[in-house]
């Protein structure tokens, strides 16, 4: 039917190797590590078994190369990524405080992913696809919306599905355009892929269960909401409710759990199994994730994902 296809920002992240406040003196590092929430979960995608693509742009630097390199690696189609002369690939530092929260430095505001366009190379990936992910940050770079909006566009004329995971920033659903913009995206959601604050943000309800169904009556088919150490639910018409307890893990490093939850429910759906099963794997995904440091490390294999489900089973984890 396609592969799954998204497209976004690339990047690599730096991380502090001890906790506490900040970058204001210097300290040992680690990294760089392949990052950028659309190249985790598309890694994540290919991982499981998935047919999966990426429209992305890259600086002529090592840190592009290392990203190219990994994806490649792990199976994804990379020959929609283009590489920009005259811009660097962003980065990211980042380090954990005490309470999990993170400070982070960017150097984003001038990378070669602003620089992300329509190509026929892109637009052969879009042709083929039979499924878009779509991220809410997508939006940040104008040229990258444009080329999301355009997959579900020809995706949704193939009978192809899209999913959307609205990391939304509250401000952004305030504004009239930014509205609009998400009530559009709903409108041609086929998997919600929301953590608790944008699911009221998307469906503007405070309560989950009258959120849930709103959203549920305006068309969406599935939703999947994340919840951290809690675990995740499923709802739908066909299904009903299913809840999935957190796996017991020590979370080291959080970043990207949810992309490789997500990019393994979809996964699993595609591939045919049902919802129960999926959320069983997608939830294993996210522990698997945030028990290593980086934001990609944490990608999995199916087989893998077994195996790590039966070690928690078994109390070796
Ligand atoms: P997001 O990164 O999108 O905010 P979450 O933080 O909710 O998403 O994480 C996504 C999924 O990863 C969760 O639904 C859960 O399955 C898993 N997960 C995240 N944090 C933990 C944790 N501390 N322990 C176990 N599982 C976790």
């Amino acid at each position: 039917k396609g592969p799954t296809i998204t497209a976004g920002e690339i990047l690599v992240e730096i991380m502090a190797t001890t906790v506490g406040d900040g970058f204001l003196e210097p300290q040992a590092l680690i990294g760089p590590f392949p990052s950028g929430a659309p190249a985790i979960f598309i890694d994540q995608v290919a991982r499981c078994g998935g047919s999966a693509g990426i429209i992305a742009a890259v600086g002529d630097d090592d840190f592009g190369r290392l990203n190219i390199e990994r994806l490649r690696r792990d199976g994804v189609d990379i020959s929609a990524i283009a590489t920009i002369a005259d811009r660097p690939t962003g980065s990211a530092f980042v380090r954990y405080r005490e309470n999990g929260a993170r400070d982070f430095v960017f150097n984003i505001a001038h990378s070669a992913a602003r620089e992300t366009h329509m190509t026929d190379k892109a637009q052969a990936l879009i042709e083929q696809a039979g499924h878009v992910h779509v991220m809410g940050s997508a939006f940040a770079i104008a040229g990258i919306g444009e080329i999301i909006l355009e997959a579900i566009k020809s995706v949704k004329l193939r009978g192809g599905s899209v999913s959307f995971d609205p990391n939304i920033r509250k401000e952004l659903v305030q504004d009239d355009e930014g509205r609009k913009l998400i009530d559009d995206l709903l409108d041609v959601t086929d998997l919600l892929l929301p953590s608790g604050e944008e699911l009221q943000a998307a469906s503007g309800l405070d309560d989950e269960d009258a959120a849930i169904e709103k959203l549920l009556a305006s068309g969406i088919s599935e939703i999947v909401l994340k919840r951290g150490a809690g675990g995740a639910s499923h709802f739908s018409r066909a299904h009903g409710r299913i809840d999935a307890p957190g796996l017991m893990v020590s979370e080291i490093d959080p970043t990207g759990a949810g992309d490789c939850f997500g990019a393994t429910y979809l996964t699993c759906r595609r591939l045919g199994m049902h919802p129960e099963q999926a959320l069983a794997y997608a939830n294993a995904s996210g522990a698997h994730n945030v028990i290593r440091r980086g934001p990609m490390e944490g990608a999995a294999s199916l087989s893998e994902l077994d195996a790590f489900m039966a070690a928690q089973i078994s109390g070796e984890a």
